[in-house]
């Protein structure tokens, strides 16, 4: 079995010529657009409703603050010295071959208005790379902005360091200020205002839900195996992907069976049920907002400690919790904790001695995708693979300069994973398959729920016959439980 170490580099796409082509048509990705906000969404999350009729003066005066407040930004903007050493490295443009998802072509979508609007080249007109940020420039920002991932690829391979994500960011900042943003985006925030979670469950479904999986846990394994529900004094807030609960209850399970064995008192709150954060595709206001709820869930239940759950963008906003919504003195550890380095801990304390058996995990061949997230925008490279090492006999990882902090999107980060998108997610996750199938492993292990969401649907694409699941999955199946 290859070690890291020992993974082969191959050639950027992974392995060409493997897959059929994708089925979108070479540039036809300018015609892929998100469908356009709900005024109902909009309102309830404190935004424009529609294109507000001073668009331009406002647009400006926003992308000024941003300069103004954040001076990466301006960096951004200036620094690109054109080098190409990113073109390449975007799986969106890798999978559509439409050169405006080169990440410098993205990014130069915002620098054209910079230049206008804040050098001296804007200045005389015909001056410089400048242009007016008119109607058919907000359409490309629209477009091409929603057709980013923000997952950091291209900063990996630039050598300034330019980070498009937080270009993006930025553009979408602006967008949203002005009454511009996505139906699938502004729809996620407004219902974990309404019912705490990104997919709309009622308090009701959520506890109904728990309870039935612990009547189901309890007739598989005779074991009284809890999923509790807004408790009171328990020592661990878990804040899971709300889609744990519904779409990958194996996952669930999965956190059920560790709380059990482990004895820890444990619960979920109906108040903040989500991990995941879809303020960070939208603007800072929001992407605060959702993250305060989960401290004040943590506070409102007494919990000593918050662990985040198999969630890739929500560590990457949860990483920023203190930052963003103060001190976490009060909790154990005082820091934003995963699920991951939860269980890496209790292995090292040897809380698992002897109770682990990797012959149950026999029947996979397991490979890890890094969620970017996670890996590249999160550290979180090592735990999950300790877990695996432990749990599986059976690892292989994907190529060198597909993985860790060079890892591929799934094709569906940043607030892409909705149906209209489709075929840009499935020309996007196109180097992703073709390095999962380099591998010939039939378990795709990962721990986050849009990539959960967007890899089955991936893998069936381009016909890559391999299970996704989580990794706390492979733990629960190998433990023997008590
Ligand atoms: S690698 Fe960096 S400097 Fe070179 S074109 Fe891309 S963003 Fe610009
Ligand atoms: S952040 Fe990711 S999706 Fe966006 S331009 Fe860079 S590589 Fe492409």
């Amino acid at each position: 079995m290859a070690k890291f170490d020992e993974t082969p580099i191959i050639k950027d796409p992974a392995v060409k010529g493997e897959l059929r082509p994708p089925k979108i048509r070479e540039h036809a990705s300018a015609e892929v657009k998100c469908h356009p906000s709900k005024p109902k969404d909009t309102a309830a999350i404190n935004l424009p409703s529609e294109l507000v009729p001073d668009w331009q003066e406002r647009a400006i005066a926003r992308f000024g603050e941003l300069l103004d407040k954040n001076q990466a930004l301006r960096v951004y903007m200036d620094a690109c010295v054109r080098c190409g050493a990113c073109t390449d490295k975007c799986q969106f443009f890798l999978g559509t071959g439409d050169p405006q998802n080169f990440p410098v072509a993205r990014a130069e979508l915002m620098r054209k208005v910079y230049r206008r609007y804040f050098t001296p080249a804007g200045l005389v007109p015909g001056l410089g790379d400048a242009a007016d940020f008119d109607e058919e420039m907000l359409q490309k920002w629209y477009t091409y902005f929603y057709q980013c991932s923000e997952c950091r690829r291209c900063s990996v391979f630039c050598p300034y360091g330019i980070d498009t994500a937080e270009i993006t960011a930025a553009a979408r900042e602006i967008m949203a200020s002005i009454g511009i943003s996505t139906k699938y985006v502004t729809e996620v925030v407004a219902k974990v205002y309404e019912t705490g979670n990104n997919l709309g469950i009622p308090p009701l479904a959520w506890i109904d839900n728990s309870e039935f999986l612990a009547e189901d846990m309890e007739e598989i394994t005779g074991l009284p195996i809890q999923f509790p529900v807004d408790e009171e004094g328990a020592d661990i807030l878990l804040i899971p992907p709300s889609a744990d609960n519904f779409a990958n209850t194996d996952t669930m399970i999965g956190y059920g069976k560790l709380f059990h064995f482990l004895g820890v008192s444990w619960t979920t709150s109906t108040y903040c049920n989500e991990a995941g954060n879809f303020g960070l595709f939208l603007n800072f206001e929001n992407l605060q907002k959702v993250n305060q709820r989960m401290l004040e869930a943590g506070r409102q239940l007494g919990a000593k400690t918050i662990i985040w759950g198999e969630c890739g963008h929500a560590w990457r906003a949860g990483i920023l919790t203190p930052t963003l919504s103060g001190s976490m003195d009060d909790f154990d550890p005082p820091y934003p904790y995963h699920i991951s380095q939860y269980i890496v801990d209790m292995f090292r304390k040897g809380a698992f001695e002897g109770h682990i058996d990797k012959s149950a995990n026999d029947e996979f061949l397991v490979t890890y995708h890094d969620p970017c997230n996670s890996a590249r925008a999160g550290n979180l490279l090592d735990e999950p693979r300790e877990i695996i090492r432990n749990t599986c006999n059976r690892f292989v990882e994907m190529p060198r300069n597909t993985i860790r902090e060079n890892t591929f999107c799934c094709g569906a980060g940043g607030g892409l994973l909705t149906d209209e998108l489709m075929p840009i997610r499935m020309a996007g996750g196109k180097p992703r398959a073709e390095a999962v199938k380099y591998t010939q492993a039939n378990y795709l292990a990962t721990v986050c729920a849009i990539c959960k969401a967007q890899l089955p649907e991936l893998m069936k694409y381009w016909e890559v016959p391999v299970q996704v699941g989580g990794v706390i999955d492979l733990l629960a199946n190998s433990l023997k439980l008590k």
